[in-house]
């Protein structure tokens, strides 16, 4: 954790540097982009896929308003909320794939302010009770080691940095929850293949904190969040919600 924060602060500092010779250009459309913390341009920025009706619980989304899908009525997940700042459509797929497939960290970088900058605004205007502490959602050490590393923890330093600026301090536990099996990718897996690949797959090294906020890229089926909730509340977590950049529709 301590070296993360050290990489950030040299991240910034490299950033500010470069950008006084190199003025940013936005990722997306290669003009210029003005906002020297994002590297979108304000055109792209607005064109980002809101999530429009969701469920109110797992951020699902809908054709219609309604506060539950129809999973969550027939039985509510482990995790008492999600937050996805966008629907996981272009042109926001293509600053994912670009962040985790090809490691540009620009990417990344601005995938994090997007969703520090949502988070902050919707706990300002929601009921939630902020997390103590950030857990991102953990890859398999062989997976991290191919990737060379995890985005969902850059993500998590990322937006506990952002909000710390704003004055609440959020921790980032990268330890508590563990990956300790090797799981087969979830793409193409139905929503039971999808729970049973998960068995077994995390373990909590220790006693859970209070409040926390689940970190990932992306949700699908929210599978995967609802066993790592699962394994936080047996180990004594009162909330636990997720906090993600964007909501895919979930796989039938
Ligand atoms: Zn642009
Ligand atoms: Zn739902």
């Amino acid at each position: 954790m301590r070296l993360t924060a050290l990489n950030n602060r040299l991240g910034d500092a490299a950033r500010k540097l470069w950008f006084g010779f190199f003025p940013p250009v936005c990722l997306l459309c290669a003009q210029p982009a003005a906002d020297r913390r994002l590297d979108i341009c304000a055109g792209c920025r607005s064109d980002l896929p809101a999530l429009g009706e969701h469920c109110q619980r797992c951020a699902e989304p809908l054709a219609q308003q309604q506060s539950l899908c129809g999973r969550c009525s027939q039985k509510l997940p482990q995790f008492e909320h999600v937050f996805a700042a966008f629907l996981y459509a272009p042109p926001l797929t293509q600053l994912v794939t670009s962040f985790k497939f090809q490691r540009r960290h620009s990417a990344g970088y601005a995938l994090g302010q997007l969703l520090a900058d949502a988070t902050l605004e919707h706990y300002r205007q929601q009921p939630w009770p902020v997390p103590e502490v950030l857990i991102p959602i953990p890859l398999h050490p062989w997976r991290q080691s191919r990737r060379g590393f995890n985005q969902a923890a850059l993500l998590a330093c990322d937006v506990a940095r952002q909000w710390s600026r704003n004055g609440q301090p959020l921790d980032v536990d990268q330890r508590l929850l563990r990956r300790v099996r090797r799981t087969r990718a979830q793409t193409g897996l139905t929503l039971a293949q999808r729970r049973i690949n998960l068995r077994g797959a995390f373990r909590l090294t220790g006693k859970s904190p209070q409040r926390v906020a689940l970190i990932d890229d992306v949700m699908t089926s929210g599978s995967t969040a609802n066993e790592c909730a699962r394994l936080l509340k047996q180990a004594g977590c009162e909330s636990v919600q997720v906090w993600v950049v964007a909501r895919a529709a979930r796989p039938r």
